[in-house]
């Protein structure tokens, strides 16, 4: 019946809606990558990044589908990338840079790590206060905490490790498109501008410099972000900025700010079909960046409602 309810959904929603969606992963395994390839082409078309000006501007029959993945854990290399290539589907990789520099897991999993093993969240440690500090302080308290508790995250499973730039070079020869998240995954609206300009400027340039080609896609940590970001991003020779602002892609949407709908690797069709036909409506999802369902765009501090309409992008070269 709920499956029921939400193919009928999704199938009003396609054919009142224009454009197509942009879909923001994180990890998948091989099973559930087929999964979510399989219940999406029923609806779209899958293309490539560079495909998604020309789409837009002139509409198919059938809407499109851009897969991205956030923070370049291993398993995006070993588990859903060889599936992708097998079923022939392009996809986004925006990784973290210098985790994936270090080799050493990104904070949220060290948190995760120390939930699980204490068997609870000790105070000020819970995701929503994290998110608010600037992540210097967010790196103290949460090493105080594992100190505390005698605690060593570990990053054995490939959920938790980071690629190495070998492997993200090898995606990027394998036709995937390489983006940057950052250098640490810090919420860049948590920062000092300086701090903040760096994130990205430094990600992006690590990015271009590791896989020897220009990066020009940036997707903002957790989605936050606010004008400053995204015209310094822009500067820094970003042509597509990635939000986590749940919506479809129409022609309302700006390659500065595209909307992304959220899914994770355990949910059912019901789930997948619903979350993006919901989309196509305001205020009913929630912006996980935590902006709640008030905006549809996420943006932050003196950017709400002040984004220009314009902002001068470099054309993108397919
Ligand atoms: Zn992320």
């Amino acid at each position: 019946m709920i499956n029921l309810a939400a193919t009928f959904l999704l199938a009003f929603v396609r054919r009142i809606k224009r454009g197509g969606v942009i879909i923001n992963e994180h990890t998948l395994t091989k099973a559930q990558t087929r999964f979510h390839v399989t219940v999406l082409s029923r609806w779209f078309d899958f293309i490539r990044l560079t495909d998604l000006p020309y789409r837009w501007a002139q509409p198919t029959q059938r809407p499109f589908c851009l897969l991205t993945f956030d923070d370049g854990k291993r398993s995006n290399f070993t588990e859903t990338a060889p599936e992708l290539e097998r079923l022939r589907v392009p996809a986004v990789f925006y990784v973290t840079t210098e985790p994936v520099t270090t080799g050493s897991c990104q904070w949220f999993d060290k948190r995760e790590q120390l939930v699980k093993a204490i068997g609870r969240c000790p105070a000020g440690l819970d995701l929503q206060s994290l998110k608010q500090l600037p992540f210097d302080l967010l790196m103290k308290r949460l090493e105080k905490a594992c100190a505390d508790y005698n605690f060593k995250p570990g990053d054995e499973s490939d959920d938790l490790r980071p690629m190495s730039w070998e492997e993200v070079r090898s995606l990027n020869r394998r036709g995937f498109t390489i983006g940057a998240h950052g250098l640490t995954h810090a919420i860049l609206t948590r920062e000092k501008r300086k701090r903040a300009f760096a994130e990205i400027e430094e990600s992006l340039a690590k990015a271009t410099l590791e896989v020897g080609a220009p990066c020009t896609t940036f997707a903002f940590p957790n989605g936050n972000y606010n004008t400053e970001l995204v015209w310094h991003a822009v500067r820094c020779g970003a042509s597509t900025l990635m939000t986590t602002d749940p919506g479809w892609v129409d022609e309302r949407a700006a390659l500065w700010r595209l909307p992304r709908v959220q899914l994770f690797g355990s949910a059912s069709r019901a789930r997948i079909e619903s979350k993006i036909a919901l989309a196509a409506f305001k205020r009913i999802l929630a912006n996980p960046n935590g902006s709640g369902r008030r905006e549809r765009h996420g943006a932050e501090g003196e950017a709400r409602g002040a984004i220009p309409r314009v902002v001068p992008v470099p054309r993108m070269s397919r």
